[in-house]
């Protein structure tokens, strides 16, 4: 707008992997950045479990992004969260915390909202099965699965003691096996000589998945030894089942015969699937782009909407030729976006499409295990562990965080402790919610139902099964 600014504006949505190397590349650039997140913070997702499971603190996996972007002098950082768009007056409308509204214009945007927790059109199992995105989900299955041991111990009764006892973990992805793993290892190692009524080390941890094994992404050969670790550890592999309803006590599955079986669990935890931010349903309204089914953005190959050269997606909420939503593809995707936005405004040639390198990627399955899959290069066991503990050093964003984390692994893996525990015990349910209904019904195979009368397979092609987990 004359008066104003003559440098072209840039707004970026979004301050993960993608969003976050967007605005670095264009550090040199003559635009002026406004990246907008509706949180405050740059957040490493795939140590969530960690912080989840007591071994880090929120601290440690999420970074203030204006720290981070402190010597952007060109990027400017709100906190807002973007709620519709004007793609014809090129402009965003965005509402501050509060509820205020504020509209930003654009010449250039990229978008990398990331993804959420899809629970199959069943948004109502999220009250009863927290998935694992945010900070507050990790927090929150922190209190559900320590809150769990306390309520064991104190519980009157066997039946209820054992649902205390009881985690039912849906979606046998990287998420998934590593909740499982770690509460097997909470139980067995951390919590064993802490409690006086209850032995921590009974705790059941079940493991439910659509298809054969768990970590199927990594090939039969990988998958099957992540499978035969976890029964080592304890977890019960529940596999070909699908999820066919939650509640407070528990949950029912669907096995591969149709039978249905009802399963009481105390913590249920939700790592099944993924679906795309409602902004990105407002983005293909706006500008007719075509999405998946999971409501990811189709793109170009240079990673913009079909007809709006001025929009990139990118990261988790781009679909381009199915790649993964895996952080190495929002790192690349979103450092490409910023790229060519800098080689436009230089006026320099346009660059070619968007390639992706794959490195690779890996699974935690417990102390000294874990999974590596890159190209004809599989690890596994201790080796694999090694090379997982270098990847998430190099990775983990900022001095601090980093140095911060290698010294509680230090400790956790050297003395099996875990330093963060705190929990509060507000939304806890009480065993008076649970079993509000009409007392606890006892575990028990349910009668085959017909098809359609089946309360709703959660998902049209096999309830949780692997999902494409981001
Ligand atoms: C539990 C878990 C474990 C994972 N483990 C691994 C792993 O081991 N290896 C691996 O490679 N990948 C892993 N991933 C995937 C990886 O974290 C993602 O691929 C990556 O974070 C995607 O980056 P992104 O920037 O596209 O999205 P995100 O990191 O999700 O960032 C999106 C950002 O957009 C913001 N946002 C969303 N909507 C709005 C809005 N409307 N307005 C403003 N801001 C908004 C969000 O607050 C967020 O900061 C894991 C993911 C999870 C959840």
């Amino acid at each position: 707008v004359p008066g104003t600014t003559v440098k072209p504006r840039v707004v970026v949505i979004g301050g993960g992997f993608a969003g976050l190397f967007a605005a670095r590349a264009m550090r040199r650039a003559d635009v002026e950045v406004t990246l907008l997140d509706r949180a405050g913070h740059h957040l490493f997702q795939p140590l969530l479990y960690q912080c989840a499971t007591g071994i880090l603190s929120e601290g440690q996996i999420a970074a203030p992004l204006r720290e981070l972007l402190k010597k952007h002098h060109n990027v400017e950082f709100l906190v807002a969260e973007v709620e519709d768009i004007d793609a014809r007056r090129q402009v965003v409308g965005a509402v501050r915390p509060g509820g205020a509204r504020i509209e930003l214009p654009y010449d250039h945007l990229v978008v990398a909202a990331g993804v959420r927790q899809s629970y199959f059109g069943h948004d109502e199992y999220a009250q009863w099965a927290p998935g694992m995105k945010t900070i507050a989900d990790a927090l929150t299955i922190r209190r559900k699965v320590f809150g769990a041991f306390e309520l064991a111990e104190s519980a009157t009764d066997d039946e209820e003691r054992r649902r205390w006892l009881t985690f039912a973990l849906v979606g046998g992805g990287p998420t998934g096996v590593e909740l499982a793993g770690q509460i097997r290892e909470l139980a067995t190692k951390t919590l064993r000589a802490e409690y006086r009524k209850i032995r921590p080390e009974d705790a059941r941890v079940l493991l439910f998945d659509g298809g054969t094994q768990p970590l199927a992404a990594f090939g039969p050969n990988l998958a099957g030894r992540a499978a035969k670790r976890l029964e080592e550890l304890g977890v019960e592999l529940m596999m070909e089942s699908r999820v066919t309803s939650v509640d407070a006590g528990g949950l029912v599955v669907s096995s591969g015969d149709g039978a249905l079986t009802r399963f009481e669990a105390g913590t249920v935890l939700w790592t099944a699937g993924v679906a795309a931010p409602p902004f990105a349903h407002a983005l293909a309204a706006a500008t007719g782009a075509e999405t998946d089914r999971a409501g990811r953005i189709k793109v170009e190959p240079d990673l913009t909407v079909p007809g709006h050269p001025e929009i990139a997606v990118v990261g988790d909420v781009m679909n381009c030729t199915d790649l993964p939503g895996l952080a190495e593809v929002a790192m690349q995707s979103g450092a490409y976006a910023g790229r060519r936005i800098r080689h436009l405004v230089a006026g320099k040639e346009h660059q070619k499409p968007f390639h992706y390198i794959d490195l690779g990627s890996a699974a935690y399955i417990s102390r000294g295990r874990a999974i590596i899959s890159a190209g004809p290069i599989k690890l596994s066991g201790r080796l694999g562990w090694l090379s997982w503990l270098f990847i998430h050093i190099a990775f983990l964003t900022g001095y601090r965080n980093r140095f911060t984390a290698v010294l509680t692994w230090f400790v956790a893996f050297s003395r099996d402790m875990r330093r963060e525990r705190a929990f509060t015990t507000q939304g806890i349910h009480s065993d008076r919610d649970v079993y509000a209904r009409s007392g606890p019904p006892a575990p028990v195979v349910l009668p085959r139902a017909p098809a359609e009368a089946s309360p709703a397979g959660v998902h049209p092609t096999g309830g949780a099964g692997p999902q494409p987990e981001t």
